[in-house]
């Protein structure tokens, strides 16, 4: 049954609302002019709702939904009311049955579509719970790997440390050790200067102060060598070693 009132045809995949001819039966049931044709020429007629067997002629009619105003004055007329009484209550039985066969048919409509929606509601329940279960490892993943990637990189920290450190001190030492080397060499010049003052006094080409080898050459310039000169000749033959400590002479020059 439709909104504005007219009733539909019964057959439920049509439905569509009888607003003009229309095919009634005694079983109760209204089709539309389409759907009702068919089978009222089979043999024997069977109604297409119920598959009541329809053999009288008045068992299956075609009607007009909205009769003309000739058609109301005279279907009735002539006939007792009792009579008419009847005829029009079992016509309201009729639309009563319809109401009630609509009523089953929007609930039977209602429940199936509440059960395809409890349908469609476990399924995407199922899928969210699936989805979160696949949320849940990715994050416990993601967090060992996250925890190990800073472990990683705290290592890599301390070894950095570590690395500094070594070469803080490398360089303390280098340092020390030029600290040292330069105090040799200090040693060495007082020392040698030391040696040149208690030697004999030398022409300034055999001065063995010239050079650090102390190595002696001929003077340039002399056809023939002239002899080494014997008390020069220690100075060319002085070998550097290690000495012990000593306190620092100031430098005299
Ligand atoms: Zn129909
Ligand atoms: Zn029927």
């Amino acid at each position: 049954m439709t909104e504005s009132g007219e009733l539909v045809c019964n057959i439920n995949k049509c439905r569509r609302p009888l607003t003009s001819r229309a095919w009634v039966t005694s079983c109760l049931h209204a089709f539309c002019e389409e759907d009702g044709g068919k089978y009222v020429h089979q043999t024997p007629v069977k109604c297409p709702a119920c598959d009541t067997t329809l053999n009288d002629s008045l068992d299956v009619i075609q009607i007009e939904v909205n009769p003309s105003e000739r058609f109301k004055s005279m279907v009735l007329a002539g006939l007792k009311p009792d009579v008419i009484c009847d005829v029009a209550g079992r016509a309201l039985a009729f639309w009563m049955y319809q109401m009630s066969e609509d009523r089953a048919y929007l609930a039977a409509a209602v429940s199936r579509g509440r059960r395809r929606f409890d349908d469609l509601e476990r399924y995407y329940e199922k899928n969210v719970r699936q989805l979160q279960t696949q949320i849940t490892s990715m994050k416990t993943h993601l967090d060992k790997e996250l925890a190990s990637s800073a472990r990683q990189l705290e290592e890599a920290r301390h070894e950095l440390e570590a690395s500094q450190r070594q070469a803080e001190e490398l360089s303390g030492r280098l340092a020390q050790r030029n600290k040292q080397y330069q105090q040799l060499q200090r040693d060495y010049d007082a020392l040698r200067v030391r040696t040149a003052g208690t030697a004999p006094r030398v022409s300034p080409a055999h001065s063995p102060a010239r050079s650090v080898s102390a190595t002696w050459h001929p003077p340039v310039g002399h056809l023939q060598p002239s002899p080494v000169p014997r008390r020069v000749s220690h100075v060319s033959q002085f070998v550097f070693k290690p000495v012990t400590p000593q306190p620092v002479t100031p430098n005299k020059r």
